[in-house]
Order: structure tokens, then C-alpha cells, then sequence
């Protein structure tokens, strides 16, 4: 064997992932475990997810076929996706030609860049973004035109839009509702955003994996259903969040069908296919009543309520939460920089968080870090303990 055989192969040079970190996901819970961290990081319930649902999953396991479904998903999985949009959001999807099943809501992501982004398209971005959403745009050559979001409110303006929309735009990549900031956008931010759309001919991927998890009474409204935007968005929803079963990564992508056309080549050949019991599962599990919809958004409204009175009770400012499993938190005069402060209160104090500046891509906003709700009662009570510490230090 000649030496080169044995030496790594240049790495350096490629265009998006040798200089990428780690996910912030990834490194806050190793950091985490080495410090015996109680982990509000990552955004995972503590929870087994419905009975019921589960063991929908067990039985198909042993009674449905185990090899490849076909790829666009199981038959009775997408007529149960387009019935259950239809009876939560009032969509009208054919099961056959404009719904699609993914392995997660981020194939579903990967594979509407991939398929739609064409080299120097302009692919508009609103900060603060899924942190998967940037580097798979740059890899399917899309150039970034970010719309910064700021808090408290983390609206949309009309002269934002105007700012970075062109002939340019060839799509629009929005996350409603709004992780890390737990905001949600409503008929305004949406009306305008689907005008701009409109009138420069972009496509809308909209990532609402969240869509079921809001509070107070809130519906969600589906960027699709506003005038002119059924035949120009991709949908994306993921029963992870759905059923609080974050790894078994079942998503789903619904457009019409000219679109669907096209990124059904893509998910052909990332992974072609989703497991199958999983499928049968989820199709059983849409299908539930309201109240399991309702009970699962209480228990987490009531979590919620739990941590951000905890939260504030010891001193820390707590930005409202309108859905998804996460609270976020200002670090105004008790930090600089958040990502130090979330190391910190990991290492010292034994609570992980996430970074809210990892979400965005400019270094505009280093002042909010985010907390996981999504837990059981003893363990935000025993989190509120801890970081209590880091006031009476102060
Ligand atoms: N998009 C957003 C906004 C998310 O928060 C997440 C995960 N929490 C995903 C996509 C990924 O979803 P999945 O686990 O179904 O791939
Ligand atoms: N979406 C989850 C969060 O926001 C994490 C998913 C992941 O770890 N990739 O916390």
C-alpha cells in the first residue's frame, strides 16, 4: 500500500461544514452530563409521549411489514395527515399527490433546499433561525438575505421585507411558531410577508413543527392558507413535537403538487423512506381527539407557568412564551454574553440552557438565553433551586 493510502485526505477548502461548530444542541448536553447538569438545553420532554401512540408503534411492529414502505409514505399515514390538517387548520390536501412523509422535519428541510434552491438564488432568512437552516442553504448554493428579528416582540416589518427583497428572492424560509423566542406570528406579520412573496414570485418553506404546541388559547395559522400562498409554500410539520416524541424523527412536507414533484426527488434519494411502524403510529396518533391536543398544550402552558414564576421569583427578567417547549430569559445586567453565562450556570451552577445568540447569524442579539419547560415538576423546581445560587453570589 503506497503512504498516501493512509493519510487523511485535504479537508480544508469545503465550502460549508470543516470551519461549522458543533450544534449548540449537541455541545450543551455533553456539557450537561459532564457537570451532572439538569439539562433545560435541548428542547426534549422528560416525558414518555401518549401511551397509546407507543404501543400503536410496538404492535405495528410486529404486525405490519418491516421493509421499505413506498417513498412517499405509507397510504394511511398521508390520508391521516391531510385529514387531520384539514380538521385543525382547514387545509384541503390530497393524501396522493401533494403530501409527503420525511424522516423528521429537518430531511423535510434539507431536501426543499436542495430541490429549490438554485446556485445564487437569494433565500431570505429571519433571524433568530433554526440553526440547521443556514448552513444547509449555503450548501445548496442559496445566498443568505437575513431579516433580523428583535426581542422583546420579534415582529415582521414591512420595511425589513423591503430591504432584502428582490428579483433576487427565489424563497423564503420562515419558522412559525418562532423557536428559540417562543413567539408567534399571526395574520399581520403573515399577511405581509405572503404579499411580498406574492408580488416578487418567491416560494415559502414554512417550518411549523410548533404549530400544536400554543397557549392561551392562540391558533395557529398556516402560512399556506393566506390568499395567493397555497400553490408557493412548502409546509412543514413533524410529529416529534406533536406527540412529545422528539427521536422518532416522522415529519411531513405538504405543497402542491408542482413543487411536491420536484422535492419528492430530492427525498429519494436522502433517505427514501421513513420506518414503517413509526408511520403507522403517528397515522393513529393524528387522528386523536381534541382533548389529547388540548391536554397536552395545558400540562405544558401549566410548565411553563411553573418555571417562568420560578425564574422570576429569583431574580431573572422572563420574556413571555406563546408556544413551542421553550422560555427565554434577558440577561440585561446579568451577563454580557450569553453563551459564557450558559456555560457558567452549566458548570457552576448545574443547569444547562441554549444560547440564544447561536441563532443568529450577525452577532446582533448576545443578551437572551432560552429554558426548556417541557419537564417534569420537580425537576424546573429543583432548576429554580440552583440557579438561585447565582443571585445570592451576585
Ligand atoms: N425545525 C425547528 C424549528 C425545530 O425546533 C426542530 C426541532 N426541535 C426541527 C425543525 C427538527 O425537527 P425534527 O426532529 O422532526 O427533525
Ligand atoms: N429542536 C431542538 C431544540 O431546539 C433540538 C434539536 C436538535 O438537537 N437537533 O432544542
Amino acid at each position: 500500500m503506497s503512504l498516501a493510502a493512509n493519510r487523511t485526505p485535504p479537508l480544508a477548502g469545503h465550502p460549508v461544514f470543516t470551519d461549522l461548530p458543533e450544534t449548540v444542541f449537541e455541545s450543551m448536553s455533553r456539557l450537561a452530563r459532564q457537570h451532572g447538569a439538569i439539562n433545560l438545553g435541548q428542547g426534549f420532554p422528560d416525558g414518555q409521549g401518549p401511551d397509546d401512540v407507543r404501543a400503536a408503534a410496538a404492535r405495528a411492529l410486529e404486525s405490519v411489514s418491516n421493509q421499505y414502505p413506498p417513498m412517499m409514505g405509507l397510504p394511511s399515514l398521508r390520508t391521516a395527515i391531510a385529514a387531520h390538517y384539514r380538521r385543525h387548520q382547514g387545509l384541503d390536501l390530497d393524501p396522493e399527490r401533494e403530501v409527503m412523509v420525511t424522516s423528521g422535519a429537518t430531511e423535510a428541510l434539507a431536501g426543499a433546499l436542495m430541490a429549490l434552491v438554485r446556485p445564487g438564488d437569494e433565500v431570505v432568512l429571519f433571524e433568530p433561525m433554526y440553526d440547521a437552516y443556514l448552513p444547509l442553504v449555503r450548501r445548496a448554493g442559496g445566498v443568505p438575505r437575513f431579516v433580523t428579528l428583535k426581542p422583546p416582540h420579534f415582529r415582521i416589518e414591512d420595511a425589513a421585507l423591503a430591504a432584502v427583497f428582490s428579483e433576487r428572492t427565489r424563497l423564503v424560509l420562515l419558522n412559525n411558531p418562532l423557536n428559540p423566542s417562543a413567539t408567534v406570528f399571526g395574520a399581520d406579520d403573515l399577511g405581509l410577508l405572503a404579499a411580498f412573496c406574492r408580488r416578487f414570485e418567491a416560494i415559502a418553506i414554512c417550518d411549523e413543527v410548533w404549530e400544536h404546541v400554543i397557549f392561551d388559547g392562540r391558533r395557529h395559522l398556516p402560512l399556506m392558507a393566506l390568499p395567493g400562498m397555497r400553490e408557493r409554500t412548502v409546509k412543514i410539520g413533524s410529529a416529534g413535537k406533536i406527540f412529545s416524541l422528539t427521536g422518532w424523527k416522522v415529519g411531513f412536507v405538504m405543497a402542491a403538487e408542482p413543487l411536491m414533484r420536484v422535492l419528492s426527488r430530492a427525498h429519494q434519494f436522502l433517505t427514501f423512506t421513513t420506518p414503517p411502524n413509526l408511520q403507522e403510529a403517528v397515522a393513529y396518533g393524528l387522528g386523536k381527539d381534541d382533548a389529547y391536543f388540548e391536554g397536552m398544550r395545558a400540562d405544558l402552558a401549566r410548565s411553563r407557568d411553573r418555571l417562568a414564576a420560578g425564574l422570576s421569583r429569583i431574580g431573572f427578567t422572563v420574556l413571555p412564551s406563546a408556544g413551542t417547549y421553550f422560555l427565554t430569559v434577558d440577561l440585561t445586567g446579568l451577563a454580557d454574553d450569553d453563551v459564557a453565562f450558559c456555560e457558567r450556570i452549566a458548570s457552576e451552577h448545574g443547569v444547562a440552557a441554549i444560547p440564544v445568540s447561536a441563532f443568529y447569524a450577525q452577532g446582533s442579539v448576545r443578551n437572551i438565553a432560552r429554558f426548556c419547560f417541557a419537564k417534569a415538576d420537580d425537576t424546573l423546581d429543583a432548576a429554580v433551586e440552583r440557579l438561585a445560587g447565582l443571585f445570592r453570589a451576585a
